[in-house]
This record gives structure tokens, sequence and C-alpha cells, in this order.
């Protein structure tokens, strides 16, 4: 890949995530929807990777669709999916499983030739069963849960859709998946085998849709301890994108590590100037940071703000993994606040580039 080609020039395939990339709730997220035809066009497959288990991909991609975004049902790969595919490896063809979650979890089943019943069926039905899957559904009972814990206590084979423990709402964080798998494992005394980000079976998935090598294909996604995390457990490169919920503080309080930094999904087609190391700091286009002891020194010049966001992170993270290295994971103290201080004025950068957008 030369210099100037756009970032996607070095890929055959993306593995793109929704909400905060794609859209916010119920917005567009600005530039996505036509940045992601532009892909499309140059001859790149996309796919939609979604660690929502509730709804059928119909319903995902209408709504992608609907936006703008090239997507069709085939397009999206969810986590239901990649329960379904984990259990018909373990079970004979037409097997009975238990569908612990909403209408995403019974068709992915039926989808790999597998027989979903409701926690409501019959006594008879529910003999039969021969393994769980657990994903997010709101009509879920109490009973219901009891009737899984019942199952599953005869040491049934158990996956779940993914582990979020939160399911944001426009209000704020409702219990996600995560809290009612715990729910089960502190009844049954063990813990399901999870598949959705960040565990890789989603992205492996994502891969055998798109038929691309892990090495030619990128992963998309704004959060840094599920898509991004995921994706390097997967071995893709990973650009994390700065229109969702994770900023410069997550990742200098986390442990992933983004091959890319993206304003949004419409740098996919533009060059990306690497952030490169000189004596005591990072340059990226005219930006120049060097890391002090207060936090970040930043020499704008004429910089774009992801410019001085990238040299900021590379900053930022060469002083996160030398913190992790001397105490041992996590940093502490005066490396901590270093830290902190350094994110908080890369997001100043990144708000002020906001406010200018609305003036
Ligand atoms: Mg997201």
């Amino acid at each position: 890949m030369k210099t100037e080609d756009p970032v996607i020039a070095g890929y055959d395939g993306v593995v793109c995530d929704l909400d905060g990339v794609v859209y916010r709730g119920a917005e567009a997220v600005p530039e996505a929807a036509d940045a992601l035809q532009r892909v499309v066009q140059r001859g790149v497959k996309v796919v939609y990777a979604t660690n929502n288990a509730s709804r059928v991909p119909a319903e995902v991609a209408e709504q992608v669709a609907g936006l703008g975004a090239p997507a069709t049902a085939a397009d999206v790969v969810s986590s239901a999916q990649a329960g379904a595919a984990r259990l018909a490896e373990q079970l004979e063809p037409g097997a009975t499983v238990l569908a612990l979650g909403g209408d995403g979890v019974i068709e992915a089943l039926q989808a790999v030739g597998l027989a979903p019943v409701s926690p409501g069926a019959d006594a008879g039905e529910l003999e039969t069963v021969a393994a769980v899957l657990q994903g997010y559904g709101r009509q879920l009972s109490v009973r219901d849960f009891e009737t899984a814990a019942r199952l599953l206590t005869t040491g049934l084979p158990w996956v779940a859709s993914n582990d979020d423990a939160t399911l944001p709402l426009p209000w704020g964080q409702s219990p996600g998946n995560g809290a009612y798998v715990d729910l089960l494992a502190a009844a049954v005394g063990r813990r399901p085998d999870v598949v959705g980000k960040p565990h890789p079976p989603l992205y492996r998935l994502s891969l055998d849709r798109l038929g691309t090598e892990a090495a030619r294909t990128l992963a998309v996604g704004d959060r840094l301890d599920t898509d991004i995390a995921g994706a390097e457990a997967a071995g893709v490169d990973a650009a994390w994108v700065l229109t969702g919920v994770d900023g410069p503080t997550e990742l200098v309080l986390g442990h992933a590590t983004p091959t890319y930094v993206l304003a949004s999904l419409a740098d996919l087609l533009r060059p990306y100037a690497v952030p490169t190391r000189d004596a005591g700091g990072w340059r990226c286009g005219s930006a120049r940071v060097t890391s002090g002891a207060d936090g970040l020194r930043i020499e704008r010049g004429g910089a774009d703000a992801i410019e001085v966001v990238r040299a900021g992170v590379a900053a930022l993270l060469e002083m996160r993994d030398a913190a992790g290295e001397r105490d041992g994971g996590g940093a502490s103290g005066g490396d901590g606040d270093r830290l902190r201080a350094g994110a908080a004025a890369l997001e100043h950068v990144l708000d002020d580039a906001a406010h200018g957008e609305r003036d």
C-alpha cells in the first residue's frame, strides 16, 4: 500500500460494527452510509457484526439499508448466529435446543438445522433439550430462567451469544445479556461458552461470510473492549472510530491497541498518516505531541484534529504500556494521573472540532 492510498486499499473485506459506527440509536452517523457505499463500489466486501442477538438479520439489514448503506440480511452476522454455529458443531443435526432469547436466537438455530424450543414448551418437549442457547430476549420471565437453570443443572452444553453487562437505552444503561448470564451462572455454578465480541467466534464467522483472509480484513468499531479487543483476538486489523461511546480516556484505562484511529468511516477512503516517533515525541501530519510529567504537550501546527489525536494516542499508548510493564498491568498512581490528563487533553481537541463543525 502506498502512502497516498486510502486505508481501505489494504483490505478485501470489512467487518463493521453498527451502533456508534453506522447509527447511534435511531440516528444515522453522518457520512457513514455514504462511506460504506464507496467502500463496496471499490469491490471490498462488507459485513455487519453485531452482539445484538435479539433481532433477526433481516430487521437489522432493513434499518441499515434505510440509512442508505449497502445491506442485505446475508450481510448481517449476529452473535446468535455465531452461537448456533457453535452448537451445530457439537450436536446431531435436528437436535432440540432451548432458545433462551428473542427471535434472533430462534431463527439462528433454525438456520443451522437445529430445533429451537421455547422455555414455555410442554414438559415432554423440554425433556428432549440437548443444549441451551442464551441471548437477550425482552419477553423472558423469571419462570423461563428457572426452566433454563433446571436443564443446565444436568450438565447440558450452554452457549451465550454475548456477555455485555449493559444494554444502552435512551435513558441510560439497562441490564444486558451478560447480566442475565451472571444470574444463571450464580445458580448453576458454571459459565457458558460465549461467542460474541470480544470472543473470537463472531469474528471468525464474519471472516467465513466474507470469504477473505484475516490479513486482508479490517474490523471497524467504536468500543475498545469488545470491537477492538475482539479483532485483536481474531488476528485482524482494527480501526477504532471516534463516532461512538469510547474516547481517549477509555483507551488509556483499557488494554486494547487499535491499528488505526479514525474520525469516522469516511476516513477509510482517505490516506492514513501513520504517527512516527521522534526524539521525545510523536508526529502525525504537522502535529507533534510530547509526553511530560503533567500529561501531553501538543504542538498543533496546521494539523487536523484527528492527526493531533493520532499522535497523542501513539504517545499515550506508549506511556500506558510502559506503565503496565512497571506495575504489572493497570496504570496506577502518578502514571494513571498522567495518562488521564493526556486523554483529557485529546478529548478537548475532539470536543473543539465537534463544536467547530456545528458552528
Ligand atoms: Mg458499537
